[in-house]
């Protein structure tokens, strides 16, 4: 099975911290969308296994196109690739874009999950962040999904965010907690140089939360999350039972993917793949990209990031038969420092990091790079 990316860079503002590509120019939708078209027609192929498990618009603001264009996608897909097993088709929005108008017209396409760039139920928090919405916003849109039948909601939060307090977070999770989401995503806020925040930080008008600050927060968060009843399934993503994310946990498992759309990535299990184009370029029908092929170590690598992020980390099994059994001692020998001290642990033929200790995942992973 694959899974299908639709990725869309257009945001209406800014976010204070954000570094990702994306473009304010949303006249350019329409033909972007075309050129999505024309891009799904040139590169189905790419995927070896035609059949899709999941499909995700992500962004940028996927919110931002019609729930028109989003079907129009959808159903091109349909026509492409056998879409029979599809269980989960995504969505990322902005709670402002969720009027009562635009859920309702949502609800009759094919997108069964939506997933809330909401951050934080602090006003003060968000206009820092320089978010378009309110906290009283993003109460409502859930509530507005719900009456709409959507039973499958995400939402993001970040935490580690200084200068606000030590009590915003408590009540931003009791309100995450209190709306009953499927399925929440946690990170902690990072200071990325080309952006304003790294602005602000270089000229002295932001610090950065403390390391001790940060284990405080990191553990708030498991710990209000476990107690309401999420299970904290990868570093930074916390689901009720049986709502794990479907299309990212596969990202995680190594599953095929193609992305579709200006900056989008695809992997065909031994190449990758990504647009270059510009929004502008794309949406005049310039398509370029550029690809690299995975060699062994770059696949040991990928298996070992995403696994020790997940709680059910590396099978050593797999990795003797994929790899072969040296890597295997090598893997343990790396890792023994870490078991010694209590970070990692070694049962039942998984080394895998225990949710607690999963703030520590990064020094974990590079010191058993190949
Ligand atoms: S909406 Fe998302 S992609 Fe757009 S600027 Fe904010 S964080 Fe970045």
């Amino acid at each position: 099975m694959s899974t299908l990316y639709f990725h869309i860079p257009f945001c209406k503002r800014i976010c204070t911290y954000c570094d990702f590509y994306k473009v304010g120019a949303t006249t350019l939708i329409p033909q972007v969308v075309e050129t999505m078209h024309r891009e799904l027609d040139q590169r189905c192929g790419y995927l070896s296994d035609r059949r899709l498990s999941s499909i995700y618009f992500g962004g940028g603001t996927p919110s931002l196109l019609s729930p028109e264009q989003i079907e129009g996608l959808i159903a091109h897909a349909r026509q492409l690739f056998d879409c029979s097993a599809v269980e989960e088709i995504t969505i990322e929005a902005n709670p402002d874009d969720l009027t009562a108008e635009y859920v309702e017209a949502l609800r009759l396409t094919s997108v069964n999950r939506v997933s809330i760039g909401i951050q934080s139920f602090d006003d003060r928090v968000l206009q820092f962040m320089n978010r378009r919405h309110t906290s009283l916003e993003a109460q409502e849109c859930v509530a507005r999904l719900r009456s709409a039948g959507y039973d499958n909601i995400s939402i993001d939060i970040i935490f580690g965010v200084a200068g606000f307090g030590d009590e915003w977070l408590e009540a931003t999770l009791c309100q995450a907690i209190a709306l009953g989401v499927e399925h929440i995503s946690a990170y902690h806020l990072t200071v990325e140089e080309r952006t304003r925040l790294g602005l602000l930080t270089r000229r002295g008008e932001y610090t950065p939360v403390s390391e001790e600050r940060s284990e405080v927060e990191y553990r708030m968060v498991e710990r209000m999350l476990a107690e309401a009843g999420y299970e904290h399934y990868e570093v930074s993503n916390y689901a009720r039972r049986g709502c794990r994310a479907k299309h990212n946990s596969a990202y995680w498992q190594g599953v095929e993917y193609l992305g579709i759309g200006p900056g989008a990535h695809s992997f065909s299990g031994d190449n990758r793949m990504w647009c270059i184009s510009t929004a502008k370029e794309y949406s005049e029908g310039d398509m370029r990209f550029e690809d690299e092929t995975l060699s062994e170590v770059d696949h040991l690598n990928e298996y070992v990031m995403t696994s020790l992020r997940r709680v059910e980390g590396i099978d050593l099994a797999y990795v003797a038969s994929r790899f072969g059994e040296r890597e295997v001692e090598r893997i343990r020998a790396s890792a023994q420092g870490w078991i010694d001290a209590g970070v990692a642990r070694c049962e039942g033929g998984y080394l895998f990091i225990p949710t607690q200790m999963f703030m520590m995942s990064d020094a974990v992973i590079e010191s058993i790079f190949a």
